[in-house]
């Protein structure tokens, strides 16, 4: 991607990229060797980074130290020491988000079309799972555009899920420009996702390319794969081969003294 690795900046998405896509949302981890390469990619790029719709402390408990962490599709952020931040705006949203957590704990336990429906409360945001109950997807779509309704919340579809966010003009997109603008001297950017809450950081990736940098948006494949994903994408590829992109990339780190020089 770029001769200069400490001018470039990688971005990943977490589900579904980094770590596998599993049945308990709570239980899912980086796929294996994902952390040696973190650890070893970090400090050679410029920054390395994960942007995900979880909340970072569930990021910072799995990821190593050193990776900056983007939580809550942006509306969280940590500098990769342990601070986060969480966006102004959306913190008044905290209430509301409960109430609707509250009222989909109410509507799963009543409705018997939503047997094994989950509610994962992300405090500033919430997300309804049905990967465990796939036959439940029109009910829980009902009840999240309802509780969308109810309480001025923006609906966000995803992977087996649909997530509730406070109104605010926040996406993985905004965290991808506040990521590497918060970075002097990039050359080069990569992001790699897998769903189409990731759209958004393509378009600011391709954004960025107009810019002059160099940038590389990977789509990381799996059955589940939306279209539109691979169709945003410059490379794609299968999600057993994510641990060679990431080997590919401390490859390029390892290059020759008067190959960097280069240009
Ligand atoms: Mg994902």
């Amino acid at each position: 991607m770029t001769r200069r690795p400490d001018r470039a900046v990688l971005l990943f998405d977490f589900d579904g990229t980094l770590s596998a896509i599993v049945d308990d949302p709570a239980c899912a981890v980086p796929r294996p060797g994902v952390v040696e390469r973190l650890t070893s990619l970090v400090g050679r790029y410029r920054q390395v980074a994960v942007i995900s719709g979880r909340p970072v402390d569930f990021l910072a408990s799995r990821l190593p130290a050193g990776v900056v962490l983007s939580g809550l599709y942006g509306l969280e952020s940590s500098d990769g020491e342990g601070t986060v931040l969480t966006d102004a705006t959306a913190g008044r949203w905290v209430a509301k988000v409960a109430a609707a957590v509250a009222a989909a704990r109410h509507a799963v336990g009543a409705d018997p079309l939503l047997d094994g429906v989950e509610i994962e409360d992300k405090r500033l945001s919430m997300t309804i799972h049905h990967r465990r109950s796939p036959g439940a997807e029109g009910a829980v779509q009902s009840l999240a555009s309802r509780l969308s309704d109810e309480h001025e919340l923006w609906l966000r579809p995803a992977r087996m899920s649909f997530e509730l966010h406070p109104p605010v003009t926040v996406d993985k997109g905004t965290a991808v420009h506040a990521l590497t603008s918060a970075v002097e001297e990039v050359e080069s950017v990569l992001f790699a996702g897998d769903d189409v809450g990731d759209l958004a950081a393509f378009a600011s990736v391709g954004e960025l390319g107009e810019r002059g940098l160099r940038t590389v948006r990977v789509a990381v494949v799996s059955a589940e794969t939306d279209p539109r994903v691979v169709d945003a994408s410059d490379l794609s590829i299968d999600e057993d081969e994510v641990m060679t992109l990431l080997d590919a990339l401390l490859a390029e780190d390892r290059r020759p003294e008067e190959e960097v020089s280069g240009g």
